[in-house]
């Protein structure tokens, strides 16, 4: 046995980094590519593995240490065989395997068959991922394995098979789209826009039309929402078709390193055939999304149902709890309620909508007071029972010393108090992917897991839990493979380094914001410059008789904003968020998002050309408000 130093590799852009954790001790028994410690930059967090299998003789960081390319970390006894390739360092040193979060740090080959050898290969220093567990035969082999055929699996699977790769795409049901195209976003919209348009019938009584109470019939509403996401699922087996993408139907598990297992399923749920295949990877795109966290203490009831059951809008209850108040809960609650039901919603947190800012929440909750005999705030659910009136149930207070109602009866109870990873569900160990206590795997700003040929998109990899989050990380996963396997550096060295992320409730009225929130800014003591234009100011929003709304853009207002970025002297700085209440606000959100990605000011924006009439030229008279330009509002005091 070789006694050898393990020393921190190539980290990529970040001068020093600090020891957050130690994950391994004198004595211990490592495998090659083991983490060994965690270490953090500004930017992110990152794993660095061993290139070793050995024995811990000696740490040589603690905590809190900070620790550079060259660093030695401890000091191994190297099992016979294992050592990685040319170590760097010569006799007797080995940098560590490249760090989960070591950006262009380029990972091990696949297995040796049809393993290519392009630039992109492995850096020298770095170990080669050997691929344990698993020596039994292979049916397939691939260069990128993508698991789950949601928004990012079958993103990342396109993106890489246009990129040129071979790609297999593993999805447990019958139709790709996963959560948000099956049981998500697209049925809900669905639904919610057919609740907006019975509202605003009802509405344009006042203008002297009146088509009298509609007649609701379920099972052709529920075709409808099925016949919706069947025109979107068959559009992505044709797409996956048209690109040669393999598509493997099954629940997929890890088995090896590079080695998944599929066990075939069919019908419309998970049913297994039996029948198995192994595919052998070079890369793989962990993308298994999440599922509704369900409330231990619920009794098992057709009456209690999460998202995926009120989807299926089997009948309309006439007293509906929505259990939780969240965006999920409200936008269901709202169609429910337009429906038929009486909601109540009930919420451990001080406010319905948490992340949106208060004002905005305000606007919605005004003009949906009527849907609710209760909105029950700072109150816990605490028990849940099944009877033949309904589903008793019962709440406690959130804090000491507040007040709780009285238990209610239910026909429907709908729970919606959030979304748990899937991580622990696919054999990640076997491929020696970390995942966390709560499910999530840990990823770099390449969408990198701890192993690194392995990546992980969407749900799965953490907050916020949204489609256009995960799409977006697909491509990136799927742009530094292609890099890597075919030795283009651009492509290589992608990275997820969006600014904002926007978020939207579908509700109606619409509610959606995107960067620092007003609430964020007081609390973290940003000075920002607010432009508020209200819709009762827009034309359009009057003639729309939905003038309840406004737009709100907050701009840096920070002494040095400006400064030497070409903005000194336009009033203020750069725009740091925004925020919009009012129909259709979803829809504008995304010019708010360009706008902080370009670093606009209030002077782009607001001499930016915005089409008369419209809701959207709402966010160039806020620019003009803060600015102190604009002629479509009263003149500020003086
Ligand atoms: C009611 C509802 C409304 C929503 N509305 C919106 C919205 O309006 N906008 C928005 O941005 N987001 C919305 N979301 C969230 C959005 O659906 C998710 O963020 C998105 O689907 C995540 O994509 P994903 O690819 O990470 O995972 P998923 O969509 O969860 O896809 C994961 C896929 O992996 C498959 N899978 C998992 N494990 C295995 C395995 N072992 N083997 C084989 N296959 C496996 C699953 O079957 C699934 O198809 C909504 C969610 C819900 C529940």
């Amino acid at each position: 046995m070789a006694t050898i130093d393990i020393k921190v590799p190539d980290i990529g852009d970040f001068d020093e980094v600090a020891v957050i954790e130690v994950l391994v001790q004198p004595g211990d028994t490592i495998e090659a590519e083991q983490s060994l410690v965690t270490v953090e930059s500004d930017k992110a967090s990152m794993e660095i593995p061993s290139s070793h299998a050995g024995v811990v003789k000696e740490l040589k960081v603690k905590l809190g240490d900070k620790v550079k390319e060259g660093s030695v970390l401890l000091t191994l006894e190297a099992a016979e065989g294992t050592a990685a390739p040319a170590p760097a360092g010569g006799d007797g040193e080995a940098q560590a395997a490249a760090p989960a979060a070591s950006a262009p740090a380029a990972p091990a080959a696949g297995p040796a068959s049809g393993a290519p050898s392009g630039a992109g290969s492995r850096a020298a220093g770095s170990s080669a991922s050997a691929a344990t567990g698993y020596e039994g035969a292979t049916d397939m082999d691939c260069e990128v394995l993508v698991l789950g055929g949601g928004p990012g699996g079958y993103s990342a699977a396109f993106r890489a098979a246009d990129l040129g790769l071979k790609v297999v795409l593993v999805e447990r049901y019958a139709t790709l789209g996963g959560v948000c195209l099956n049981v998500g976003c697209i049925p809900s919209k669905a639904l919610l826009h057919v609740a907006a348009v019975m509202d605003e019938v009802a509405h344009l009584k006042a203008a002297g039309i009146d088509f009298g109470a509609p007649q609701v019939d379920l099972d052709r509403l529920r075709s409808h929402k099925d016949k919706v996401i069947g025109k979107l699922t068959g559009g992505l087996a044709q797409m996956a078709k048209m690109r040669k993408v393999t598509v493997l139907r099954g629940v997929g598990q890890f088995v090896g390193s590079h080695h998944l297992q599929v066990e075939e399923t069919t019908g419309d749920g998970q049913e297994k055939t039996g029948s198995k295949q192994v595919v052998q990877f070079q890369r793989a795109i962990i993308a298994a999304g999440s599922q509704a966290v369900r409330l231990p203490f619920l009794p098992e009831d057709p009456r209690v149902v999460d998202s995926t059951g009120a989807l299926a809008l089997k009948e309309i209850p006439k007293r509906m709890l929505v259990l939780g108040g969240g965006i999920i809960g409200l936008e269901m609650g709202t169609v429910y309620s337009t429906l038929g039901a009486r909601l109540d919603v009930v919420e451990m947190m001080d406010g319905l909508m948490q992340g949106a800012d208060r004002d905005l929440v305000k606007v919605w909750q005004k003009m949906n007071q009527h849907r609710f005999d209760r909105i029950m705030l700072n109150t816990r659910t605490v028990g849940a029972e099944a009877t033949p009136e309904g589903i008793r149930v019962s709440f406690a207070p959130a804090q000491e010393g507040g007040e709780a109602p009285e238990p209610q009866v239910y026909d429907l109870v709908l729970q919606a108090v959030g979304r748990s990873p899937n991580g622990k569900k696919i054999g990640a160990e076997a491929a020696g992917v970390a995942v966390t206590e709560r499910g999530f795997i840990d990823v770099d700003v390449q969408m990198r897991t701890n192993a690194p040929h392995i990546f992980a998109i969407g749900d799965i990899v953490g907050q916020p839990m949204l489609a256009h989050k995960a799409v977006h990380e697909a491509h990136v996963a799927a742009e530094v493979i292609a890099g890597e396997l075919q030795g283009n550096k651009e492509l290589a060295s992608a990275a997820f380094n969006a600014r904002v992320i926007p978020s939207v409730a579908y509700t109606d009225p619409e509610v959606a914001w995107v960067g620092l929130t007003e609430d964020q800014a007081k609390a973290q003591g940003i000075k920002v410059k607010k432009g508020l234009f209200p819709w009762t100011a827009s034309g359009r929003a009057i003639a729309n008789g939905r003038d309840e709304g406004f737009t709100k853009l907050l701009f840096d207002d920070s002494p040095e904003a400006g400064s030497g970025d070409g903005h000194a002297g336009r009033g203020h700085g750069k725009i740091l968020g925004g925020g919009m209440v009012g129909t259709h606000a979803g829809d504008m959100i995304g010019e708010i998002a360009l706008a902080i990605e370009m670093g606009a000011d209030s002077v782009d924006i607001g001499k930016t050309i915005h089409p008369h009439p419209t809701l959207g030229e709402s966010i160039g008279m806020a620019a003009e408000v803060a600015h102190g330009s604009c002629t479509d509002v009263p003149p500020a005091r003086k």
